[in-house]
């Protein structure tokens, strides 16, 4: 395809959000394809949530393409302390990337949502025209309604001005680079860190959220990243597409398959006052699939590498 994402590797890609999980594998990827002109900006050096100053940066650099992985982010609790923050710093991040994105010419963005956008009893697998059929699952719904204003704001845009502006939702992500904080990370992480603490303080148990029983999908952010490079390159449509692994687990067989990954020994002990959110969460990825496009990390490996990362970057 001429002119399409891949076929000049010197141009010009922004990529929002690059010290993120999501971000970060992006960044690598693109790096090993051999994309020689990333725009990247720190936080420090550039204010997603400041319109002016985005304003300038898309005057000045004049990206190519945008890849849109800036975003709040955190788990079940996070969501619900903050919620303020979850629903403010997105609109503004996602508002000023893709209209100053149109304004500044460039070819084409993809948006980066999540799989909290579909309401809490959604069909299961839940296809992409679950979008707001029913209501949301409460506990992050301050982040959903602003990942579904971006997801609109594209479908906006491109109807609107026939802009090439896309939308992927990534299922539960997890690996190098992600939030391993105690309280305000997502399940995996949050227990990697736990067993791994208790296995070098020689805990005899650890404290897992919920009941165990809700079901989850997980997905490799390289994988994610593998997706998002096969999108920016052969997707162009109104819908937004889901990016899953197909695979679900308990939280209970999570925890487990944690637990051995890290080779803690002792006990788990499950704390049900805390909230298990919505029960189930598996996306239908069969519109990626029917484009050609399969995961390819199962998640005992995924464990390992993203434990590995652990043992080698965060301070012990
Ligand atoms: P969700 O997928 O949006 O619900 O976000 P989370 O990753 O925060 O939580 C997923 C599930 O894991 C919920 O059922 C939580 O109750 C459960 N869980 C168990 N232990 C933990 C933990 O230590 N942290 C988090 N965030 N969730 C946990």
């Amino acid at each position: 395809m001429a002119d399409s994402f891949l076929s000049d590797k010197s141009a010009k890609v922004f990529v929002a959000g690059h010290r993120g999980l999501v971000g970060s594998a992006i960044v690598r990827r693109l790096r090993h394809l051999g994309f020689a002109n990333l725009v990247l900006r720190t936080h420090a050096e550039l204010d997603l949530t400041r319109q002016s100053d985005v304003e300038a940066f898309f005057a000045t650099e004049k990206p190519r393409f945008v890849i849109l992985a800036a975003a709040k982010v955190g788990g079940i609790h996070a969501n619900s302390t903050y919620p303020a923050d979850f629903i403010s710093i997105n609109l503004q991040i996602q508002t000023n990337v893709i209209d100053s994105a149109y304004k500044h010419g460039v070819k084409k963005l993809i948006f980066l949502g999540s799989s909290c956008i579909y309401p809490k009893f959604a069909p299961q697998p839940i296809p992409e025209d679950a979008l707001l059929t029913a209501p949301l699952e409460p506990t992050n719904e301050w982040y959903a309604i602003a990942k579904i204003a971006g997801i609109k704001m594209c479908q906006a845009y491109r109807i609107q001005y026939v802009w090439d502006a896309i939308s992927g939702m990534p299922t539960n992500l997890y690996g190098p680079c992600d939030n391993f904080h105690p309280e305000n990370s997502h399940v995996l992480p949050a227990l990697m860190r736990r067993f791994h603490e208790a296995k070098v303080n020689g805990a005899k148990e650890v404290v897992v959220w919920g009941t165990g029983s809700p079901l989850r999908e997980f997905l490799h952010v390289d994988d994610l990243a593998d997706a998002v490079v096969f999108l920016m390159e052969k997707y162009s449509g109104l819908s937004h597409v889901n990016v899953g692994s197909g695979k679900e687990v308990t939280i209970k067989e999570l925890a487990e398959l944690v637990k051995e990954v890290v080779g803690f020994e002792g006990e788990l002990v499950w704390n049900s006052s805390k909230p298990d959110g919505t029960p189930r969460k598996l996306m239908d990825s069969s519109k990626l699939a029917g484009l050609g496009w399969t995961p390819k990390i199962s998640l005992r490996d995924g464990l390992r590498d993203t434990y590995q990362w652990y043992l080698e970057n965060v301070k012990q």
